[in-house]
């Protein structure tokens, strides 16, 4: 029988229904409207466009949203003058500055200038140490996403084998932490891997987060696995496809995230959720 397909897509509307409902509970209740504060340095266009949909959801939403633009030719002093202005600012709740930087700014040293209950990205280290710790902290959106979508899709993960396939900071590190957490057993592979196959077979819950177009075989796959597969490639034709061959995991899997539309709609749901609990924290003095 073929896998369940997890519907991202679907996910984030419920997601998006839930937080409306929210905003308005916290507007009527506190007179506290979310605020995000977004920073977009140059004019690439992938990162005009995640900027121009993370608007659109928070308007869509009920936020309260400002977007600075700036020349692609700003100093590192100028973009950190404008995190410390939405630090202060006590209309904005998070701050998202929108990767990659140009290569003339340090990306850590406008991450450690967020202040860390305005780092609705998860970035800082005050908020990674947290997640190591167990501690309450903002979660990085992508891999809050890939926690979401087993959660809602029902995964026990208490005592799986949980097998991530990458270990950066965006996605692999905190993704094996949240599981870890959630009591899977977390094995993390990455290039110097052995047994890549032998790795990925021992596992009942695999996430993928490589960025290699379809480099997960159907043979690497354990029957009636839990596949996650995060990464995002465009092939040839411009098409857009994972780090996962979804046409022959589908047949082996239980249940399988679909690219496009599985966990990419993810991340700007709870990019918003984690803006909704800023300002929602603001409350508890
Ligand atoms: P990185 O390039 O930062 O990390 C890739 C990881 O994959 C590294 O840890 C690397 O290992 C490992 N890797 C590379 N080649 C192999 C291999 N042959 N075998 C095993 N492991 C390997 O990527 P990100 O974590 O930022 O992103 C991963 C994917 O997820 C990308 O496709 C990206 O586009 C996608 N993505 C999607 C998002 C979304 O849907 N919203 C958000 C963020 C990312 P090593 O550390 O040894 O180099």
């Amino acid at each position: 029988m073929p896998a369940t397909i997890i519907d991202g897509k679907q996910v984030q509307a419920s997601i998006r229904e839930e937080l409306a409902k929210k905003v308005q509970e916290l507007k009527a209740k506190h007179g506290l409207t979310p605020g995000i504060g977004v920073i977009l340095v140059g004019e690439d266009p992938a990162s005009q466009s995640y900027v121009k949909s993370k608007e659109k959801t928070a308007n869509e939403l009920g936020y309260y949203s400002k977007t600075i633009r700036v020349p692609v030719e700003t100093t590192e002093a100028e973009v950190l003058r404008l995190v410390g202005e939405f630090n202060k600012d006590p209309q904005i709740h998070g701050i998202l500055v929108q990767l990659p930087l140009p290569p003339h700014i340090n990306e850590n040293s406008i991450i450690f200038a967020i202040d860390p209950k305005k780092d609705v990205d998860g970035f800082h280290p005050v908020n990674i140490g947290k997640l190591h710790m167990g501690e309450e902290c903002f979660v990085p959106c992508t891999p809050a996403g890939v926690m979401e979508l087993l959660k809602r899709t029902g995964v026990e993960l208490k005592g799986k084998n949980a097998v991530v396939v990458g270990r950066s900071n965006l996605v692999g590190k905190p993704v094996s932490m949240l599981l870890l957490a959630q009591h899977a057993t977390v094995t993390i592979c990455h290039s110097r891997t052995k047994d890549l196959a032998a790795e990925c077979r021992r596992a009942d819950v695999l996430v993928a987060a490589v960025g290699k177009a379809k480099m997960i075989t159907a043979d690497m796959i354990k029957p009636g696995a839990v596949v996650i597969d995060v990464g995002v490639n465009r092939v040839e034709g411009g098409k857009l496809v994972g780090d996962v061959d979804f046409e022959g995991a589908v047949n082996v899997a239980s249940a399988i995230t679909p690219v496009p539309g599985g966990v990419g709609p993810m991340t700007i749901g709870m990019l918003m959720k984690n803006t909704f609990l800023a300002a929602e924290r603001t409350l508890v003095k």
